[in-house]
């Protein structure tokens, strides 16, 4: 069972739904435009990893970076949920560390192909473990944060972000539905960076949780 934890309870996951360009600053630093509405890609769930495991850097890549993100976990299954009712849908909050082949991903870009490669190897989705909502009154004003071995590299407040978690959940909900267990990571905010062999991720967001891994590459 690929799982998340929420409040000691293991949910099982479905889809990874993940946000890019859900941050002015992070969008600047990858020379991008922001869109009105958030553009999104799926990131397989068998890139889950938890807590004390590694993020494996494939042979296929010279340049994995880290993303911290607020990871919404869907309690309640929805299609078409209008902004109103959006938070009625979420179960719980987790910190998700969005791995990303970043030689692999400036390759698809420039060739017009997709980011299933560059962002779905193994081990390219560790999760923390997550709190419930109710627990959570505001989100969007929480401090996030990851460092390598002991060093802040990312450091903002997820009031930053461009979406409402409201407005996220409604357009996704408009394209494919929502269900229990789906995960919609927000996007990152700016710092993101390159992982070496033998680095030591911690992240958090205020009051949801931490996560720690490792980082291996593979000989
Ligand atoms: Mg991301």
């Amino acid at each position: 069972m690929t799982f998340v934890k929420i409040d000691g309870k293991k949910i099982e996951v479905g889809k990874i739904i993940c946000l890019l360009r859900s941050y002015k600053a992070h969008a600047e630093e990858m020379g991008a435009s922001i869109t009105e509405k958030p553009e999104f890609f799926l990131k397989p769930r068998s890139a889950i990893v938890h807590d004390g495991e590694y993020i494996i850097i494939p042979p296929e890549s010279n340049d994995v970076h880290h993303e911290v993100e607020l990871a919404v976990i869907i309690g309640k299954a929805g299609k078409n949920i209008p902004t109103a009712n959006a938070m009625e849908h979420v179960q719980g909050y987790a910190v998700l560390i969005d791995a990303t082949a970043r030689d692999i991903q400036a390759r698809a870009k420039k060739a017009g192909k997709p980011w299933a490669v560059a962002k779905g190897f193994d081990t390219f989705a560790p999760i923390s473990d997550g709190v419930l909502a109710s627990k959570i009154p505001n989100p969007q004003n929480l401090e996030i944060w990851l460092k390598i071995n002991g060093q802040y590299r990312q450091k903002s407040c997820t009031g930053m972000m461009i979406y409402t978690i409201q407005e996220i959940i409604s357009h996704v909900s408009g394209i494919m539905s929502l269900e229990p267990g789906d995960i919609i990571a927000t996007g990152t905010p700016d710092g993101v960076g390159p992982l070496v062999d033998g680095d030591v991720l911690e992240a958090g967001i205020e009051g949801i949780g931490t996560i720690s891994v490792g980082v291996k590459k593979t000989q």
